[in-house]
């Protein structure tokens, strides 16, 4: 039985075995590249996902994909001009979705063949592990929600054209705006003001955009058309509530994942919608927030240099790399618990590269496991613990992804006869080097083999060579 923290009860809570298990993940604005604090997140609810498949759950996992909001509107007018359409936010948006999906398939959250992008009449396929579904792909139930929200006395368009959400109306059937953030937290706070833009602070609590009116000057031809609603598009935070209900039919979600960043104003706004319509308790029963992660001490941005996105980080020199950088930042992840505040600094990545390496030469020697046992995942997914505790072939299959019975594939041994004159060359010369004792020039011919693909080891009968470990 997994237990788990939940925000909203301030306590940590068993997560009940049922039929299966709905998850929600709160996805990326598709404008920029994600930074690592955001993969942080993303391999925090992959954690849980496998944690859930560990125990026997089953669980269905959606993220949405916000392309279009202030940011990737105006994106999309930098790149093409004060007359972009939708289908330049389109284009704008799918080049980021797609390294955002790279980025997820590096750190192993989830691979090319194993999602779905949901396209507008199809079924979504449970089968695959993780369905993304665009918000423009859902205009039409968006609208559909917006409205029903003004039928039930909800929501109200002003006088700006726009549409909005009335925390006052909520309120008075609710009484719980803001319990995600604490329990007082609409005390001494003044209710009825407006905002528009998708992001605000704690102090300005207002009421929200539903669907923003359209503004040539800030939203050149991007709008969609509505007899009800007009010109314009959906705020940020219907979003997840509309593709929360598409994703899951109708169910509630058992767990909604997100960073702590967006327990205000996003999912209380998402709370509030959605209950408004389906009623109290029956949004989500489970939140998960994941802490921020630091950069050399201190918040990451742009202005203070410390702002990195997967390919900006530097290249650890050392033996097949490449392939492993992006799992070393996975590992680090997940030496400190989701609920804690991670610092990141370039030592501590190169620390945890060298981790990486030492547990695979012991999953090496181990070799396969039979049967995954873990200890620590079920108490909150101490993922600490779970290092410290389990073997190294258990940790790097079940935290990091990587197939240990891949590595220690007796096939990677390849005769004299199979390989290529290139190595056969190479080899022979490597020979000569150490027999003339020529360890410089032996080490660089070594070098030379593994940019072809290969390892050469050195045994009691001479030079062996493997293929390289492909995992
Ligand atoms: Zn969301």
């Amino acid at each position: 039985m997994l237990k788990l923290y939940n925000t909203l009860s301030r306590k940590i809570e068993e997560v009940p075995q049922k039929d299966h298990i709905n998850l929600y993940t709160c996805g990326p604005t598709v404008y920029n590249y994600a930074h690592i604090g955001n993969l942080r997140s993303y391999i925090m609810a992959d954690l849980l996902y496998r944690t859930l498949k560990y125990d026997g759950y089953k669980p269905k996992w959606v993220m949405n994909i916000t392309d279009i909001d202030d940011k990737t509107i105006k994106g999309a007018i930098t790149k093409f001009g004060n007359k972009a359409t939708v289908e330049n936010l389109r284009e704008f948006t799918q080049f980021y979705l797609d390294e955002f999906l790279k980025d997820l398939s590096e750190v192993n959250v989830v691979s090319s063949e194993d999602y779905q992008i949901y396209q507008p009449g199809q079924a979504l396929d449970f089968s695959k592990k993780l369905i993304f579904i665009r918000v423009t792909d859902v205009i039409k139930e968006t609208q559909d929600f917006i409205v029903e929200l003004i039928n039930k006395g909800y929501a109200y368009k002003a006088d700006d054209g726009s549409t909005y959400f009335s925390i006052e109306k909520y309120q008075k059937g609710f009484d719980d705006y803001g319990a995600l953030v604490g329990e007082k937290f609409i005390e001494g706070k003044k209710v009825g003001a407006r905002v528009a833009v998708d992001e605000y602070e704690k102090d300005n609590l207002s009421d929200f955009a539903l669907w923003k009116a359209w503004d040539e000057a800030s939203d050149a031809q991007i709008f969609w058309d509505h007899s009800t609603l007009g010109k314009g598009r959906p705020g940020w935070h219907i979003e997840c509530s509309v593709i929360n209900k598409i994703g899951f039919n109708g169910e509630p979600t058992d767990i909604h994942t997100g960073g702590v960043d967006l327990i205000f104003p996003h999912h209380t706004n998402e709370i509030a919608q959605s209950q408004a319509l389906f009623g109290k308790g029956n949004f989500v029963h489970h939140w998960f927030h994941s802490e921020h992660l630091l950069v050399d001490g201190k918040k990451m941005s742009k202005s203070a240099g410390n702002f990195y996105v997967l390919k900006d980080l530097k290249p650890i020199n050392s033996y097949h790399l490449d392939k492993y950088q992006p799992y070393a930042l996975r590992y680090l992840f997940l030496q400190a618990h989701y609920r804690v505040q991670q610092n990141f600094t370039q030592k501590s990545l190169d620390a945890s590269h060298n981790g990486l390496l030492g547990l695979i030469v012991s999953a090496h020697k181990d070799g396969v496991i039979s049967d995954l046992r873990l200890v620590g995942l079920d108490n909150d997914l101490n993922s600490p613990l779970a290092i410290s505790e389990n073997k190294p072939s258990e940790i790097l299959e079940a935290l990091i992804g990587i197939s240990v019975k891949s590595m220690i594939d007796p096939n990677r041994l390849v005769s004299d006869d199979e390989l290529s004159a290139d190595i056969k060359s190479l080899k022979k010369e490597r020979e000569t080097a150490k027999n003339q004792k020529d360890f410089k020039k032996s080490d660089e011919l070594r070098k030379q083999i593994e940019d072809l693909g290969y390892e050469v080891m050195d045994t009691p009968e001479g030079q062996k060579v493997k293929k390289k470990l492909q995992i």
